[in-house]
């Protein structure tokens, strides 16, 4: 049966779906082999797709054929659809609203602020010069205020949610605000367990020296043992380890090298491998279309965090990894033992800065930041008063004194590019990740065991089917049912944290 108008649309909407997919590609260039030189018109460039895309995704006949579509709904899908025409015209409608409602005049201020804003904010960080910043913030934060009053509509509480909603559909802070309190509570408990052990584990993995070139070949045989296709995807280096790409045939993930920090190199690598399996994992026969594409950020994060955190945080995976270091760096790591290697990867400690932090805390720098930028953005803050009102929250929550804003509330590039609303999806991903993976043990048996061979590809596989194929097909709670069979809860993660902990510091 003909459908023009959803024809129509799969065609139209194909152009900016390569457009946004040049773009990663540039992205890409700029992080790792752009002179620096090429910042000007590498922006341009971007500017140039980016409007291209915009005008292509807001143009009038889009909206007539959602509307012409809606009307022939009663054609129905074909059975071997897969959800794709009621995920695309679902997906396609929510872009058209979002971008239809937001004035021109207003997208192409917020650009050009953003941008400056986060060339201040660099500087701003080098110098720990809040003053310096904060004209920038208080022009970012009052753009997002007009931004959620454009967006926002009858299912958002506040402004707040309607820029949430951009990252993370359905995500609203009422549903965070519990989640928030009861992670804050008991990772607290957890935390006074370690003050009390006796044996922390040592600093030896961490600090140890080893050349970069023995890291790299070491986190490349990690990569691809856990399934990273390098036919159809790369690994590189960057300063902030990221992932990109454009289709599922061409992904590009990054990791970074440090000579005195090994744990870093490979939680960074393993971390974007995750994301990158997703990546190549999603269905390239619907690509160009949004049921082809991840589904949200938090669903991207929780793919990211598992081989992170319950793959190569355990027990299993060092059982195999020792040796596959052996091999690559035997000199230096030999005067370590299995104990010196997982115990020191699975260190607790109160931390200044987010990026560094371990498992556990991790959740509570969140905490901190989803607190004060619901009151930047709700209007209880004001941007004059964020370092005072983030140093009085990182004592309370986090347990440390911040010395100065550059470690304060300086240190995220986020606010600065007017990503309000962003950083919940990181806990929203621990906590998909812990429910997923307890479904997977459930279903799959001991996988502990499996790691300890080097076998990821039953784990790998299992993902592959149940979060990778759907693409964006379920929504986030969708997804996570029928996973899981129950909606998204605190309790996988802090089981999985108490008995990480638990073991790690001997108080079993
Ligand atoms: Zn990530």
């Amino acid at each position: 049966m003909t459908d023009p108008a959803y024809a129509a649309l799969l065609d139209h909407m194909k152009v900016p779906a390569a457009l946004h997919g040049v773009a990663g590609v540039l992205g890409w260039d700029q992080e790792v082999v752009m002179p620096s030189g090429g910042a000007d018109p590498r922006a341009e460039q971007l500017a140039v797709l980016a409007r291209l895309a915009h005008e292509r995704e807001t143009d009038p006949r889009v909206g007539e054929w959602l509307i012409a579509c809606g009307e022939a709904s009663a054609i129905g899908e074909a059975p071997d659809d897969d959800g794709a025409r009621s995920t695309n015209l679902r997906e396609w409608r929510r872009g058209y609203a979002r971008a239809t409602r937001m004035p021109a005049d207003l997208v192409a201020e917020m650009a050009a602020t953003e941008s400056r804003a986060q060339v201040a904010w660099a500087e701003a960080r080098r110098n720990s010069d809040f003053a310096a910043f904060r004209p920038w913030l208080e022009k970012v934060v009052d753009l997002q205020r007009q931004k959620a009053r454009c967006l926002r509509d009858e299912t958002c509480d506040d402004d707040w949610d309607a820029l949430a909603e951009g990252f993370e559909p359905g995500m609203r802070g009422r549903d965070l605000a519990p989640i928030f309190d009861e992670l804050r509570a008991r990772i607290g408990g957890l935390l006074a367990e370690v003050d009390a052990a006796p044996n922390p584990p040592s600093r030896a993995f961490i600090e140890l020296p080893v050349p970069q070139a023995q890291q790299e070949a070491f986190c490349r045989e990690v990569a691809d043992a856990l399934g990273f296709d390098f036919r159809r995807g790369r690994l590189d280096r960057s300063t902030h380890p990221f992932t990109s790409g454009s289709h599922p045939d061409d992904v590009r993930i990054t990791t970074r090298f440090a000579d005195d920090n090994l744990p870093d190199a490979l939680g960074s690598t393993v971390h974007e491998v995750g994301h990158g399996l997703y990546e190549q994992g999603l269905p390239a026969e619907h690509a160009w279309t949004p049921r082809g594409c991840a589904v949200s950020l938090g669903i991207h994060e929780s793919q990211s965090r598992l081989w992170e955190n319950q793959v190569m945080r355990s027990e299993g995976f060092w059982q195999w990894a020792r040796y596959v270091l052996r091999r690559h760096a035997a000199d230096v790591v030999k005067a370590l033992t299995f104990e010196d290697l997982h115990r020191g990867v699975n260190r607790v400690e109160r931390s200044l800065i987010r990026v560094e932090a371990d498992e556990a805390t991790y959740n509570l720098h969140i905490a901190v930041r989803f607190e004060i930028e619901r009151a930047l953005i709700n209007g209880a803050l004001d941007v004059a008063d964020l370092p005072s009102a983030w140093n009085a929250a990182m004592a309370e929550v986090v347990g440390v004194d911040v010395p100065d804003d550059a470690r304060g509330c300086l240190q995220d590039v986020h606010w600065s590019c007017g990503l309000f609303g962003y950083f919940p999806t990181y806990t929203l991903g621990n906590l998909y990740a812990a429910q997923f993976y307890r479904a997977a043990q459930e279903q799959l048996g001991d996988l502990e065991d499996m790691f300890s061979v080097g076998e990821f590809s039953t784990l790998r596989g299992w993902l592959r089917e149940q979060v990778h194929a759907p693409g964006s097909r379920d929504l986030p709670d969708a997804l996570c049912r029928r996973i899981s069979g129950q909606a998204l809860s605190v309790e996988p993660l802090m089981a999985h944290l108490t008995q990480r902990v638990r073991t790690v510091y001997g108080l079993t």
